[in-house]
Protein backbone atom coordinates (compact mmCIF):
# COMPACT_ATOMS: atom_id res chain seq x y z
CA UNK A 1 0.00 0.00 0.00
CA UNK A 2 1.25 3.12 -1.12
CA UNK A 3 -0.20 5.24 1.55
CA UNK A 4 -1.83 8.77 2.03
CA UNK A 5 -0.76 12.25 2.71
CA UNK A 6 -1.78 15.54 3.70
CA UNK A 7 0.69 18.73 3.50
CA UNK A 8 0.11 21.64 6.26
CA UNK A 9 2.06 24.64 5.15
CA UNK A 10 2.66 26.76 7.84
CA UNK A 11 3.37 30.12 6.72
CA UNK A 12 5.18 32.35 9.48
CA UNK A 13 6.48 35.73 7.82
CA UNK A 14 5.70 38.32 5.04
CA UNK A 15 8.56 36.37 3.53
CA UNK A 16 6.99 33.29 3.47
CA UNK A 17 3.95 34.04 2.07
CA UNK A 18 5.88 36.80 -0.41
CA UNK A 19 8.21 34.84 -1.59
CA UNK A 20 7.81 31.17 -0.61
CA UNK A 21 4.38 30.33 -1.26
CA UNK A 22 4.45 31.43 -4.77
CA UNK A 23 7.35 28.99 -5.09
CA UNK A 24 5.58 26.32 -3.76
CA UNK A 25 2.72 26.75 -5.53
CA UNK A 26 4.55 26.38 -8.63
CA UNK A 27 5.62 22.93 -6.88
CA UNK A 28 2.48 21.95 -6.03
CA UNK A 29 1.52 22.57 -9.46
CA UNK A 30 4.38 20.62 -11.69
CA UNK A 31 3.16 17.44 -9.45
CA UNK A 32 -0.01 18.43 -9.36
CA UNK A 33 -0.70 18.00 -5.66
CA UNK A 34 -3.34 19.95 -3.72
CA UNK A 35 -2.48 21.18 -0.07
CA UNK A 36 -3.19 22.87 2.91
CA UNK A 37 -1.99 26.58 3.63
CA UNK A 38 -2.16 27.81 7.28
CA UNK A 39 -1.30 31.69 7.18
CA UNK A 40 -0.04 33.88 9.74
CA UNK A 41 -1.54 37.19 8.89
CA UNK A 42 -0.68 39.91 11.40
CA UNK A 43 2.59 41.70 12.59
CA UNK A 44 5.97 39.73 11.24
CA UNK A 45 7.78 39.98 14.73
CA UNK A 46 10.25 37.61 13.15
CA UNK A 47 13.17 39.40 14.99
CA UNK A 48 11.60 38.68 18.52
CA UNK A 49 11.72 35.66 18.15
CA UNK A 50 15.64 35.73 18.43
CA UNK A 51 14.90 36.81 22.55
CA UNK A 52 14.12 32.87 22.35
CA UNK A 53 17.97 32.62 22.84
CA UNK A 54 17.45 33.03 26.66
CA UNK A 55 14.77 31.24 27.60
CA UNK A 56 14.41 27.97 25.49
CA UNK A 57 17.26 25.53 25.74
CA UNK A 58 17.79 24.16 22.16
CA UNK A 59 16.52 27.56 19.75
CA UNK A 60 20.15 28.40 19.52
CA UNK A 61 21.56 25.03 18.28
CA UNK A 62 18.43 24.99 15.94
CA UNK A 63 19.08 28.41 14.37
CA UNK A 64 22.60 26.85 13.75
CA UNK A 65 21.34 23.46 12.40
CA UNK A 66 18.88 25.10 9.86
CA UNK A 67 21.18 27.72 8.83
CA UNK A 68 18.42 30.55 9.84
CA UNK A 69 19.61 33.62 8.33
CA UNK A 70 19.86 31.81 4.99
CA UNK A 71 16.26 30.60 5.77
CA UNK A 72 14.70 33.56 6.65
CA UNK A 73 17.01 36.67 5.96
CA UNK A 74 18.34 38.99 7.36
CA UNK A 75 15.82 41.68 6.89
CA UNK A 76 13.04 39.34 8.29
CA UNK A 77 15.56 38.56 11.21
CA UNK A 78 15.07 41.92 12.41
CA UNK A 79 11.46 42.53 12.06
CA UNK A 80 9.72 43.61 15.72
CA UNK A 81 12.96 44.76 17.12
CA UNK A 82 15.61 47.27 14.76
CA UNK A 83 12.96 47.64 11.90
CA UNK A 84 8.85 47.79 12.58
CA UNK A 85 6.67 44.91 12.44
CA UNK A 86 5.04 44.68 8.85
CA UNK A 87 1.62 43.82 8.65
CA UNK A 88 1.58 40.00 6.63
CA UNK A 89 -2.10 39.81 5.46
CA UNK A 90 -1.93 43.68 4.72
CA UNK A 91 1.58 43.14 2.88
CA UNK A 92 0.53 40.57 0.67
CA UNK A 93 -3.08 40.23 0.55
CA UNK A 94 -3.12 39.32 -3.08
CA UNK A 95 -1.39 36.18 -2.94
CA UNK A 96 -4.66 34.67 -0.73
CA UNK A 97 -7.04 34.44 -3.67
CA UNK A 98 -4.08 32.85 -5.59
CA UNK A 99 -3.41 29.75 -3.33
CA UNK A 100 -7.47 29.36 -2.99
CA UNK A 101 -7.92 29.66 -6.82
CA UNK A 102 -5.16 27.13 -7.29
CA UNK A 103 -7.86 24.29 -5.56
CA UNK A 104 -5.58 24.72 -2.14
CA UNK A 105 -7.06 25.06 1.55
CA UNK A 106 -6.53 28.43 3.55
CA UNK A 107 -6.98 28.30 6.83
CA UNK A 108 -5.54 30.45 10.15
CA UNK A 109 -2.01 30.44 11.57
CA UNK A 110 -2.73 32.88 14.19
CA UNK A 111 -2.06 36.78 13.86
CA UNK A 112 1.14 37.00 16.07
CA UNK A 113 2.70 34.63 15.57
CA UNK A 114 5.66 35.08 17.69
CA UNK A 115 3.14 36.35 20.81
CA UNK A 116 0.89 32.97 20.56
CA UNK A 117 4.08 30.77 20.18
CA UNK A 118 6.49 32.15 22.99
CA UNK A 119 3.32 33.39 25.36
CA UNK A 120 0.07 31.53 24.64
CA UNK A 121 -0.03 29.97 28.15
CA UNK A 122 0.17 33.16 29.80
CA UNK A 123 -2.83 35.12 27.68
CA UNK A 124 -5.83 35.00 29.27
CA UNK A 125 -8.89 34.47 27.36
CA UNK A 126 -9.93 37.52 25.94
CA UNK A 127 -6.53 38.29 25.08
CA UNK A 128 -6.75 34.33 22.90
CA UNK A 129 -9.74 34.99 21.30
CA UNK A 130 -8.68 38.54 20.18
CA UNK A 131 -5.76 37.19 18.88
CA UNK A 132 -7.87 34.64 16.27
CA UNK A 133 -10.64 37.26 15.31
CA UNK A 134 -7.90 39.92 14.61
CA UNK A 135 -6.49 37.08 12.23
CA UNK A 136 -10.02 36.10 11.14
CA UNK A 137 -11.35 39.80 10.10
CA UNK A 138 -8.12 39.95 7.68
CA UNK A 139 -8.95 36.89 6.58
CA UNK A 140 -12.62 38.19 5.82
CA UNK A 141 -11.74 41.32 4.31
CA UNK A 142 -9.35 39.40 1.63
CA UNK A 143 -11.47 36.44 1.19
CA UNK A 144 -14.77 37.53 1.78
CA UNK A 145 -15.53 34.45 3.97
CA UNK A 146 -14.41 32.84 7.19
CA UNK A 147 -11.53 30.76 7.75
CA UNK A 148 -12.91 26.94 8.37
CA UNK A 149 -9.28 25.75 9.71
CA UNK A 150 -6.96 27.26 12.48
CA UNK A 151 -2.82 25.56 13.03
CA UNK A 152 -1.64 26.87 16.19
CA UNK A 153 1.47 28.30 16.10
CA UNK A 154 4.50 26.27 17.09
CA UNK A 155 2.13 23.95 18.14
CA UNK A 156 1.28 25.43 21.32
CA UNK A 157 -2.69 24.91 22.23
CA UNK A 158 -4.38 25.31 25.80
CA UNK A 159 -7.81 24.76 27.04
CA UNK A 160 -8.25 28.47 26.39
CA UNK A 161 -7.22 28.55 22.87
CA UNK A 162 -9.21 25.49 21.89
CA UNK A 163 -12.20 27.06 24.11
CA UNK A 164 -11.79 30.06 21.72
CA UNK A 165 -11.85 28.07 17.99
CA UNK A 166 -14.85 26.31 19.34
CA UNK A 167 -16.71 29.63 20.21
CA UNK A 168 -15.70 31.11 16.94
CA UNK A 169 -17.13 28.06 15.17
CA UNK A 170 -14.31 26.34 13.34
CA UNK A 171 -14.25 23.42 11.75
CA UNK A 172 -11.11 21.48 12.96
CA UNK A 173 -7.92 22.66 14.15
CA UNK A 174 -4.55 21.44 13.48
CA UNK A 175 -2.46 22.66 16.35
CA UNK A 176 -0.71 19.48 18.10
CA UNK A 177 2.08 16.51 17.53
CA UNK A 178 0.18 13.42 16.94
CA UNK A 179 -0.23 10.34 15.34
CA UNK A 180 -3.80 10.10 14.53
CA UNK A 181 -7.10 12.89 14.35
CA UNK A 182 -8.86 12.95 18.23
CA UNK A 183 -10.37 15.32 20.40
CA UNK A 184 -8.19 16.51 22.64
CA UNK A 185 -8.31 16.53 26.19
CA UNK A 186 -6.68 18.35 28.98
CA UNK A 187 -7.33 17.08 32.76
CA UNK A 188 -11.10 16.74 32.75
CA UNK A 189 -11.74 19.17 29.70
CA UNK A 190 -12.61 17.45 26.39
CA UNK A 191 -12.08 20.14 23.31
CA UNK A 192 -14.88 19.11 21.04
CA UNK A 193 -13.05 20.77 17.51
CA UNK A 194 -11.64 17.81 16.28
CA UNK A 195 -7.47 17.88 15.89
CA UNK A 196 -5.95 16.59 12.86
CA UNK A 197 -2.01 16.41 14.46
CA UNK A 198 0.98 16.34 12.34
CA UNK A 199 2.32 13.62 12.69
CA UNK A 200 5.64 13.64 10.61
CA UNK A 201 8.82 15.27 11.78
CA UNK A 202 9.65 18.16 9.91
CA UNK A 203 12.42 18.74 6.94
CA UNK A 204 13.97 21.58 9.60
CA UNK A 205 13.86 19.40 12.63
CA UNK A 206 16.15 16.70 10.91
CA UNK A 207 18.29 18.90 8.41
CA UNK A 208 21.65 18.05 9.31
CA UNK A 209 20.70 15.98 12.66
CA UNK A 210 22.93 13.36 12.55
CA UNK A 211 23.73 14.01 9.28
CA UNK A 212 20.45 13.51 7.56
CA UNK A 213 19.47 15.31 4.41
CA UNK A 214 16.52 14.62 1.70
CA UNK A 215 17.23 11.44 1.04
CA UNK A 216 17.22 10.21 4.63
CA UNK A 217 13.83 12.39 5.10
CA UNK A 218 12.37 11.01 2.31
CA UNK A 219 12.73 7.36 3.05
CA UNK A 220 11.74 8.04 6.45
CA UNK A 221 8.58 9.44 5.13
CA UNK A 222 7.67 7.02 2.31
CA UNK A 223 8.44 4.02 5.62
CA UNK A 224 5.78 5.75 7.58
CA UNK A 225 3.74 5.55 4.63
CA UNK A 226 3.44 2.07 4.62
CA UNK A 227 1.17 1.97 7.72
CA UNK A 228 -2.19 2.13 6.99
CA UNK A 229 -3.05 5.62 8.63
CA UNK A 230 -2.73 8.65 7.01
CA UNK A 231 0.02 11.24 7.12
CA UNK A 232 0.43 14.68 7.46
CA UNK A 233 3.74 16.64 7.32
CA UNK A 234 4.08 19.96 7.85
CA UNK A 235 6.60 22.34 5.71
CA UNK A 236 6.93 26.23 6.85
CA UNK A 237 6.82 28.10 3.26
CA UNK A 238 10.37 29.79 4.34
CA UNK A 239 12.04 26.47 4.05
CA UNK A 240 10.53 24.09 1.70
CA UNK A 241 9.45 27.51 -0.47
CA UNK A 242 12.44 28.80 0.24
CA UNK A 243 16.47 27.06 0.12
CA UNK A 244 15.18 23.60 0.05
CA UNK A 245 12.56 24.35 -2.66
CA UNK A 246 14.30 21.65 -5.09
CA UNK A 247 14.64 18.79 -2.44
CA UNK A 248 11.30 19.17 -1.66
CA UNK A 249 10.08 19.05 -5.26
CA UNK A 250 12.56 15.92 -5.51
CA UNK A 251 10.54 14.41 -1.99
CA UNK A 252 7.32 15.05 -4.23
CA UNK A 253 8.82 13.21 -6.88
CA UNK A 254 9.65 10.16 -5.40
CA UNK A 255 5.88 10.50 -3.59
CA UNK A 256 4.32 10.43 -6.95
CA UNK A 257 6.25 7.57 -8.18
CA UNK A 258 5.73 5.50 -4.95
CA UNK A 259 2.03 6.51 -5.94
CA UNK A 260 1.50 8.23 -2.67
CA UNK A 261 -1.69 10.18 -2.63
CA UNK A 262 -2.05 13.42 -1.44
CA UNK A 263 -5.17 15.01 0.52
CA UNK A 264 -5.97 18.48 1.89
CA UNK A 265 -6.87 18.54 5.57
CA UNK A 266 -10.12 20.21 5.61
CA UNK A 267 -11.63 16.90 3.27
CA UNK A 268 -10.29 14.52 5.83
CA UNK A 269 -12.17 16.86 8.46
CA UNK A 270 -15.28 16.71 6.51
CA UNK A 271 -15.20 13.32 5.92
CA UNK A 272 -14.19 12.23 9.56
CA UNK A 273 -17.29 14.20 11.25
CA UNK A 274 -19.70 12.74 9.49
CA UNK A 275 -19.27 9.96 12.05
CA UNK A 276 -18.13 12.07 15.27
CA UNK A 277 -19.10 8.89 17.64
CA UNK A 278 -15.58 6.98 16.12
CA UNK A 279 -13.61 10.17 16.36
CA UNK A 280 -11.13 8.84 19.75
CA UNK A 281 -10.63 11.36 22.99
CA UNK A 282 -6.56 11.51 24.00
CA UNK A 283 -5.18 13.25 26.71
CA UNK A 284 -2.50 16.85 25.44
CA UNK A 285 0.80 17.50 27.05
CA UNK A 286 3.85 19.83 26.42
CA UNK A 287 6.41 17.53 25.70
CA UNK A 288 10.22 18.61 24.19
CA UNK A 289 10.93 16.50 20.54
CA UNK A 290 14.27 16.30 18.72
CA UNK A 291 15.89 18.95 16.52
CA UNK A 292 12.57 21.02 17.72
CA UNK A 293 13.43 24.33 20.41
CA UNK A 294 11.09 24.51 23.46
CA UNK A 295 7.94 22.11 24.08
CA UNK A 296 5.12 21.28 21.87
CA UNK A 297 1.79 20.13 22.25
CA UNK A 298 1.58 15.79 22.01
CA UNK A 299 -1.61 13.79 21.54
CA UNK A 300 -0.96 10.93 24.41
CA UNK A 301 -2.51 7.74 24.49
CA UNK A 302 -6.22 6.77 23.01
CA UNK A 303 -8.75 6.68 25.20
CA UNK A 304 -11.63 5.71 23.07
CA UNK A 305 -14.41 7.65 21.43
CA UNK A 306 -16.60 10.12 23.21
ZN1 LIG B 1 4.52 28.62 12.36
Amino acid sequence: MAGRLGLKVDVDTLQGLREGVPALLEVLETHEIKASFFLALGPDNSGRAIFRVFRQPGFLEKMWRTRAPALYGFKTMCYGTFLPAPLIGAAAWEVLPRIAAAGHEVGLHGYDHVRWHDHLLSLGLEEVAKEVSKAQRIFGSIMGRAAQAFAAPGWQCSPRSRAVLAAQGFLYASDTRGYTPYFPRFGDQVSLILEIPTTLPTLDELLGFCGCGAEEFTELVLGRLENERPQVLTLHAEVEGGPFRREFSWFLQRCRDRGVEFFRLEDWARDLLKRPLEIPVAQVSAQRLVGRAGRVSVQGALEGPL
